[in-house]
């Protein structure tokens, strides 16, 4: 392959563009379920609450039919004690009675006093519901929003990652077999970055300086070189006349 290193290295630059738009592909990609749960806890929390509150009333509700049975039961009790009133004889006997009936209308009242707390905590928390359910179904529709976004994301990232890849193909069928197996060294070990501008002397991969004779070659274009401190393969890299401090 008779490729002038000025190509090569021109593909090389191409390879290294389209291996950082792979990586932010993937990266993208992989972070979509990441998103998707995270949004779907907070649903998860708004619908949590919103159980918590209506298990609360349920429980207040259930406590307070328990209170209206022992009402009931009481007044029974009563009732049943009034019956043997005229059955009575003694003074001592109707006493007895009269305390009891006493008794129980004291449990009683207690037992409503108890009864009307609840019916208060009850109404409290029945004015919470409205919101909780507004908050929860506006997570719902929001959630729902966001998922159909994140899932036309994905359709076009991993549509666009197909793309780059066969790009990818093409571009590494094209370089020598030697500079990829070495670019693909480095940019394993390192993540990307097997590419970097010569700015001056400077390699902008490491920021180290380049020997001036290699500077000069790589500035012509007519040798392919890679950085003695970071192994980056370098491209020359004009520096912007407005960007050079004077
Ligand atoms: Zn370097």
């Amino acid at each position: 392959m008779s490729v002038s290193p000025k190509i090569q290295l021109q593909q090389l630059v191409d390879l290294q563009k389209v291996d950082d738009q792979i990586f932010e592909h993937k990266k993208a990609l992989a972070d979509i379920p990441h998103q998707l749960d995270s949004a779907r806890s907070e649903l998860e929390e708004k619908k949590r609450v919103l159980k918590i509150v209506t298990e609360e009333i349920a429980a207040l509700q259930k406590q307070r039919k328990d209170l209206e049975l022992e009402v009931q039961g009481e007044n029974d009790h009563m009732a049943k004690a009034k019956t043997k009133l005229p059955a009575v004889k003694t003074n001592k006997e109707y006493t007895a009675i009269l305390t009891e009936v006493d008794t129980v209308k004291e449990r009683v009242s207690k037992v409503e006093d108890k009864e009307l707390e609840i019916m208060e905590i009850l109404e409290v928390k029945a004015k919470e519901i409205p919101g909780v359910e507004k908050k929860c179904k506006e997570e719902d529709i929001y959630f729902n929003e966001y998922r159909q976004k994140k899932e036309t994301e994905e359709k076009r990232f991993k549509g666009e990652l197909e793309e780059l890849v066969v790009k990818r193909k093409n571009i590494a069928d094209e370089l020598e077999t030697v500079i990829l197996k070495r670019y693909q060294k480095i940019s394993d070990s390192r993540e990307g970055g097997a590419v970097a501008g010569l700015q001056g002397d400077i390699c902008q991969g490491c920021f180290q300086h380049v020997l001036p004779q290699m500077v000069i070659e790589i500035k012509v274009g007519e040798k392919i070189h890679q950085c003695a401190n970071c192994l980056s393969f370098l491209f020359w890299d004009e520096v912007p006349e407005t960007s050079v401090p004077k």
